[in-house]
């Protein structure tokens, strides 16, 4: 498999330097973008986070969106990508290791790499458990950065308890999950929490918002609290690499009766419709 070096497509084998702020200081934005029917999925949605995240830290996008695109894109033809992912970074660049931005100015480094992936339709169709942990990260939860230490923790933290996912908490707020976002029903309407400083807005998330609006389903963008989440009518997560997954338990708490919810299905169900409709197009 060839990866995306800056501007070339090459070899895999690249020396990344020691000095690289990527490595050293997790000093960098990444993208993990969905591949299927050999097409990027909701590519210019996150080209456009992607844009987002470099002008919150600061730093300089290395080519055009237009540009990184095609490339994105040259890359999956390359490598003959059917279904998977595509791994974008872009680190600072690489100088002498003092905090502050290098001066002189250094140009980024740009790399992507694809990856075969199947979807996991079996867990979105029958669901999975989650657990709860206390979101320690920093206030810039928006931005996409390198920087996942807690998000690694969190996640080992889940897996070692045979959970899909490790639902955040802030005191009592729920706010997202180590690599997803949260939603739970209530009454019939679908709460996730507010797209601000304390979670990423997940393109998914943002589909699901937009579905949800066109099949007459209420959403509130509003922080709920982990015994609301617990006695919720459904929950579910959201990410590239899961689509949905509907929750039965968290933790110990089963989530109503303990199956994959009807308004949750349907949103899939939705949801499916528009990966098909690439897939055609
Ligand atoms: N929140 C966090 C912390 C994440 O890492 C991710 C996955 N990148 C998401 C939410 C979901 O975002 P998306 O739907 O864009 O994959």
């Amino acid at each position: 498999n060839k990866i995306l070096f800056n501007n070339q497509i090459t070899a895999r084998e690249r020396f990344i330097d020691i000095e690289d702020r990527g490595y050293q200081f997790g000093d960098g934005i990444y993208e993990v973008i969905g591949v299927y029917d050999g097409k990027p999925f909701l590519l210019e949605e996150h080209l456009l986070r992607l844009k987002r995240s470099a002008k919150e830290v600061h730093l300089q996008l290395p080519e055009k969106i237009e540009k990184i695109k095609g490339n994105l894109e040259k890359l999956v033809q390359v490598n003959e990508l059917v279904e998977g992912i595509i791994y974008l970074q872009i680190s600072r660049g690489t100088a002498a290791r003092w905090h502050e931005f290098p001066s002189p100015e250094v140009s980024p480094v740009m790399v992507a790499y694809t990856r075969a992936e199947q979807r996991m339709s079996n867990v979105e169709d029958e669901g999975a458990i989650a657990t709860l942990t206390e979101d320690i990260r920093w206030l810039r939860c928006d931005i996409k950065t390198l920087n996942l230490l807690p998000n690694v923790l969190a996640k080992q933290k889940a897996v070692e308890q045979n959970a899909i996912e490790a639902i955040l908490h802030r005191g009592e707020t729920v706010t997202e999950a180590s690599a997803s976002n949260v939603f739970m029903v209530r009454n019939e309407e679908v709460y996730t929490h507010p797209a601000n400083n304390f979670i990423l807005n997940g393109i998914t998330r943002q589909q699901v918002l937009q579905l949800c609006n066109k099949l007459g389903i209420r959403v509130k963008e509003k922080p709920f609290n982990i015994k609301e989440m617990l006695q919720a009518e459904e929950v579910f997560i959201t990410a590239t690499k899961l689509d949905i997954v509907p929750i039965l338990k968290v933790d110990q708490h089963t989530i109503a009766s303990g199956n994959p919810g009807d308004i949750t299905k349907k949103i899939l169900h939705e949801f499916r419709k528009l990966y098909q409709k690439q897939v055609k197009s």
